[in-house]
């Protein structure tokens, strides 16, 4: 007899089970476009300068000790965290109606304000975009949430975003309904709302009585520029919306294991900032007690030093203009081959993914035939391509399609 008789085995998560065949697959031309995480021209992961030279800097500081942190987190943190999301002199910041919470990476921050939305407001129906990022729908309904929707995103046939669809379901949405939005850099189809668009959608959510979750994961990856990519989340508060905002340090610090991430909450009345912050506490204190302090700190020593911040800002151009760049190379290795299909979409999205437009069984061609590991939705990490191997992938993309 055991108690676990009847547990049923769980589906694999797609990305880490095509990272373990990658790993296991001897075939010396491989190529792995599936993992989100930055590689260097030669493939390799990369450990950003400025992150080195942080580490190095608090490993010689000898007033740092391991005592707990408060439940909250690190809150020199957690305010220049929300100040780099918001922009230094945002009114929600002079105004005391803004705060940060430090939490698990993007994911734990998603989770933490799902849950004080789920359990403290009773929030049960939520949104998200069709495709989307695979863990929001797990997040959510782990919470607490019970009515997981989507709303119309990507138009396969344009291959770009169908604001039409996306408009219309956003109408339908019933009221206090909490709308998931990827602030930049939409993972998976590398495809971001015009400034015009926004502003729709912006409008239906207010009119609707939507709530806004923003999801910033790239900040400073997707443009290169920290200020531009938070342009959406600065609008929303620029219009008075109340609104969370997940944000992760995993992508444009490198910093993927650390998990080092913010829960930015921006309210109307600053008056009820401190119960609410009360009741996160709870929450964090009922889960995981308090975060870790070490991204915390890389973080919190380079964003409040002129010059590293520079550097890291350098760092960050690095990352993005060799996204850019083999975007460039990869559409014009497909054009130049005459692969069937337009290629424009390679260069017009934008941040670490790329949707390709390849269907299921394309997708699995490449992985069986040409041993490039790919999701089965066609969604391609650019970080993956490098000076090396872009070649390599276009003629197989150019085969699997011709
Ligand atoms: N949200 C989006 C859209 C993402 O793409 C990711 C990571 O790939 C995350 C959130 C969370 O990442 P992490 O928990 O590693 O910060």
């Amino acid at each position: 007899m055991s108690w676990f008789s009847g547990v049923q085995q769980g589906p694999p998560i797609e990305v880490f089970a095509l990272t373990k065949q990658f790993t296991e697959d001897s075939f010396p031309q491989k190529v792995n476009l599936g993992v989100g995480a930055y590689r260097s021209d030669e493939g390799k992961p990369w450990v950003l300068p400025v992150v080195r030279i942080a580490e190095k800097a608090l490993a010689n500081d000898d007033s740092l000790n391991k005592e707990y942190l408060p439940v909250l987190g690190l809150e020199i943190f957690s305010s220049l965290s929300t100040k780099m999301l918001l922009g230094e002199d945002s009114p929600a910041l002079t105004q005391n109606k803004a705060f940060g919470v430090q939490c698990l990476s993007g994911t734990g921050a998603l989770r933490v304000g799902a849950e004080f939305l789920a359990r403290k407001l009773e929030k049960t129906v939520f949104y998200f975009s069709k495709p989307t990022w695979g863990n929001h729908r797990l997040v959510f309904l782990s919470a607490g949430f019970q009515d997981a929707r989507e709303y119309r995103y990507w138009n396969g046939e344009t291959r770009g975003l169908d604001i039409d669809g996306f408009l219309e379901d956003l109408n339908n949405a019933p009221e206090g309904a909490v709308i998931i939005l990827h602030a930049c850099a939409h993972n998976p189809t590398g495809c971001d709302p015009t400034q015009e668009q926004w502003k729709q959608i912006a409008s239906v959510i207010k009119d609707k009585k939507l709530f806004p979750f923003f999801d910033s994961a790239y900040q400073g990856f997707a443009s290169g520029d920290l200020d531009k990519d938070a342009w959406a989340v600065r609008y929303f508060v620029t219009q008075g919306f109340e609104l969370f905002c997940a944000q992760s340090y995993a992508k444009n610090f490198g910093l993927y294991n650390e998990r080092t991430g913010n829960l930015s909450v921006v309210m109307n009345n600053p008056s009820e900032v401190p119960a609410v912050k009360s009741q996160i506490t709870l929450t964090v204190r009922g889960m995981y007690s308090n975060p870790p302090s070490h991204g915390a700190r890389i973080v919190s020593h380079v964003l409040s030093n002129k010059e590293l911040y520079n550097q890291w800002r350098d760092n960050i151009k690095t990352m993005s203009s060799r996204i850019i760049e083999m975007r460039k190379r990869l559409r014009e290795e497909l054009e130049r081959l005459g692969t069937p299909g337009s290629w424009n979409h390679i260069t017009d999205q934008i941040g670490m993914f790329s949707y390709t437009g390849l269907n299921e069984a394309q997708s699995e061609h490449m992985v069986k035939k040409h041993h490039i590991y790919m999701l089965k939705s066609g969604r391609i990490s650019m970080c993956g391509l490098t000076p090396s191997n872009v070649e390599y992938v276009a003629k197989s993309i150019n085969e699997t399609l011709s």
